[in-house]
């Protein structure tokens, strides 16, 4: 393998015009899924013991593969979360990648982390967190979960020593995101469910209620949802945290989708309460215009974060001499990228006001969209909308019917949005959180349900 030569000249600027090609493309096509035989029927064998070249691999991904994904930053993306990351943390994703970081500690990447670390201020101070408040930028919301929860566990065995047998219980509510599940399954602790009200979010009094019941019981984490997926509803966290605090329990945030809105000043209200949080998580790679994978976990203590998560080892024992604030310690993992970075440099080089004007301009045109949804006599909404979701039922149509009509418009390019289900019924559900996406895109897909 060479270093350096023209062939590897040429081939840095066909990945770099690619590259930037498709950053521009406006709209990029959506494309969909292929059938594996087909792919391989089309592409063939690609790992070889000569290799097929640069140039050859390239055209491979350009012409066979990335037409077989789905463009999530099309601005008819609604299904799950959409991303819409900017033109400028794209492009520095490829200096993060070209800069060879080792993104876990002080020592080898200050100035990676010290940028990082004001990425994560500028999301403490929205959620109103204390200055001594930090944390570190995982993978994604499911590790951020597992990592918070399993710092709350830890700070908990800490303050009962007599407590580390005892299976640990986390309470949420049907609100939580399945990865909070999936965190307590990886962590063996059993999740209690606390009641929800009838938009699906958690109450002060239900939380309340289900920790008085548990009185005695190793309660170690009350899981609040700042956003709920589904439906966009936010708990009630100041309620939520007057009883978690009353009983001493850490309050665990999840924010992963919802968070981005604490930047607009017209849905601050309903967050309310998110400072109180002991950990709280806010996923840019959602609805911060962030390239994947990029997570951010906050906690008000770090220290107890990092009794939880510090790696020791001999090799490793040099890291910890100094103090410093090593990223490695505020998770499960230890080599990691520096993932924040695309995130700040693109918050750096626009500054907080082009996020706050684009994150409102997302919540304006949600309610747009859903005067658009009520003004359509085949559709309705089945839930006032909350955030940037909006959960919709076309009159008339059984579960089929979304369902073909999703697969159809996907094929059509139209569209990709997903039929969910809410109450045990099937639904729409629009998610939306690109300032690309114009009225006439979303009217575009209302004419398509006739
Ligand atoms: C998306 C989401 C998650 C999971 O985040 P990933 O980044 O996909 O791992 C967790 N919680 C909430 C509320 C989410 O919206």
């Amino acid at each position: 393998m060479h270093r350096f030569d023209e062939e590897a000249d040429d081939l840095a600027r066909a990945i770099v015009d690619y590259a930037v090609a498709r950053i521009r493309m406006d709209p990029p096509p959506l494309d969909g899924p292929r059938r594996e035989p087909d792919l391989r029927a089309e592409v063939g064998e690609t790992i070889t013991f000569d290799g097929i070249g640069g140039l050859e691999a390239l055209r491979v991904f350009t012409d066979h593969l990335a037409p077989a994904t789905i463009s999530v930053d099309h601005p008819r993306f609604f299904a799950f979360v959409p991303a819409a990351p900017t033109e400028s943390a794209i492009l520095f994703d490829l200096v993060v990648g070209a800069s060879s970081l080792f993104g876990g500690t002080w020592l080898e990447a200050a100035g990676a982390v010290y940028a990082e670390n004001q990425a994560l201020r500028w999301l403490a101070d929205l959620a109103g967190l204390p200055a001594d408040a930090g944390g570190v930028f995982v993978s994604g919301g499911t590790a951020a979960n597992l990592s918070g929860l399993v710092a709350a566990r830890h700070a908990w065995r800490a303050r009962h020593p007599g407590g580390a047998r005892r299976r640990a219980l986390v309470v949420a509510g049907a609100s939580a995101h399945s990865s909070v599940a999936l965190a307590a399954r990886v962590m063996d602790v059993d999740v209690v469910d606390a009641p929800c009200d009838e938009r699906g979010a958690l109450s002060g009094d239900g939380v309340d209620a289900t920790l008085a019941e548990l009185d005695g019981e190793p309660v170690v984490a009350v899981v609040a949802t700042a956003g709920a997926t589904n439906t966009g509803v936010v708990d009630d966290l100041a309620g939520v945290a007057d009883a978690a605090e009353a009983r001493g329990v850490w309050l665990h945030v999840d924010a992963a989708y919802g968070g981005a809105a604490l930047a607009a000043p017209s849905a601050r209200p309903l967050f309310a309460g998110i400072e109180r949080a002991d950990s709280l998580v806010i996923d840019p790679h959602k609805w911060l215009f962030a390239p994947y994978d990029c997570a951010a976990l906050l906690y008000r203590d770090p220290q107890q974060a990092r009794a939880a998560h510090t790696q020791h080892a001999d090799y490793l024992d040099v890291l910890q001499k100094d103090g410093d604030w090593n990223p490695s310690d505020y998770a499960y993992h230890l080599t990691r990228r520096a993932r924040g970075l695309p995130f700040w440099f693109s918050l750096a080089a626009h500054g907080t006001r082009s996020y706050r004007d684009a994150i409102e301009s997302v919540l304006a045109f949600t309610g747009d969209a859903a005067r658009l949804v009520e003004a359509a006599p085949h559709l309705e909404l089945a839930l006032q909308p909350a955030l940037s979701v909006l959960l919709v039922r076309r009159r008339g149509w059984a579960a089929a019917a979304y369902h073909a009509w999703s697969e159809r418009s996907l094929a059509e390019g139209l569209t990709f949005t997903v039929p969910t289900s809410w109450r045990g019924e099937t639904l729409l559900r629009f998610c939306f959180v690109n300032p690309r996406t114009t009225l006439r895109d979303f009217e575009l897909v209302v004419d398509s349900l006739r």
